[in-house]
């Protein structure tokens, strides 16, 4: 088995509850295995649940999208948790359109609500009581496409460019408390989101926009090289680390 599959082997999230949101497959499943294998309890979420959910972890259905997606989220935290140390956003996904200029007002709304809205909303009932406590860490997955502005997906990375910019003044304003808020930026990693994109991007645009040269280090990225990432981030090796964003792209995003 390949080294970034393999557990990280230390429990240094034994006692921390964690909120995985999109964990049914993808980056978020990885997410959620590491952060088990580490010793936290895991609540993860997904609008429907299906088998690829990690076993161990705690499921809640509930569309991130809307403010009632966010509040049963918070509930099902309360209820399995009791309270949440570690809150990691990860839902997500682009729909690319043959033109920024051909993107219908729906889509757009629809993609600031799920990249951008659903950190806010759910932030805003979970980060309250880390600030209480004085203790917590949060991670807002964004994209390595966002310095690219390709118009296929130009609502995507907008969006994610507003949860970059978020992340950071929140970061700021939690700072004193205790709390550490930080953004990773997937490169093109494997995952039935990110093929599904990519596959509907090739169809629709044959134009400029889409590259398929392999980044530096010479592979796409797995779920597990993100999911390392995070797993970092949330632990004390990073306590002196807040309002940033990794990237995580072996080296270089395709630029459109
Ligand atoms: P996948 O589509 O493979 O998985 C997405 C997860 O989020 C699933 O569990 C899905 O479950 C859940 N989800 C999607 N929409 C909603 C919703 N409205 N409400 C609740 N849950 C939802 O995506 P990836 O693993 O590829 O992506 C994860 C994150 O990484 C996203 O934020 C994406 O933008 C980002 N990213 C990914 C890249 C890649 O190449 N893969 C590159 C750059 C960034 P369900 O559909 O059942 O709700």
């Amino acid at each position: 088995m390949a080294a970034a599959m393999e557990s990280v082997g230390t429990r240094e999230l034994a006692g921390k509850r964690a909120v995985v949101t999109g964990g049914s497959r993808g980056i978020g499943a990885a997410i959620v295995r590491r952060l088990l294998d580490a010793g936290a309890e895991v609540l993860t979420t997904a609008r429907s649940k299906t088998g690829t959910v990690p076993e161990g972890a705690a499921f809640v259905e509930a569309d991130v999208r809307t403010r009632a997606g966010a509040e049963a989220i918070a509930g099902a935290a309360g209820e399995a948790l009791g309270g949440v140390d570690i809150l990691v956003h990860n839902a997500g996904g682009a729909r690319p359109f043959p033109s920024a200029l051909a993107i219908p007002d729906e889509e757009w709304q629809d993609q600031l609500d799920l990249n951008y809205l659903a950190s806010v909303r759910l932030d805003s009932l979970l980060v309250p009581g880390m600030r209480e406590r004085r203790s917590g860490a949060v991670v807002h997955i964004s994209s390595a496409a966002v310095p690219t502005s390709a118009p296929p997906f130009l609502h995507y990375t907008a969006a994610k460019a507003a949860l970059e910019n978020y992340s950071r003044g929140l970061a700021l304003e939690v700072a004193p408390f205790g709390v550490r808020v930080n953004a990773v930026s997937p490169g093109r990693t494997a995952t039935p989101g990110g093929e599904a994109t990519r596959e509907r991007w090739a169809s629709i645009n044959e134009g400029p926009g889409q590259d398929d040269t392999a980044p530096p280090l010479g592979r796409e990225g797995r779920p597990e090289d993100i999911a390392d990432a995070v797993l970092f981030l949330v632990s004390d090796r990073a306590s002196w680390l807040t309002g940033r964003n990794l990237t995580v792209d072996g080296g270089e995003f395709p630029v459109g």
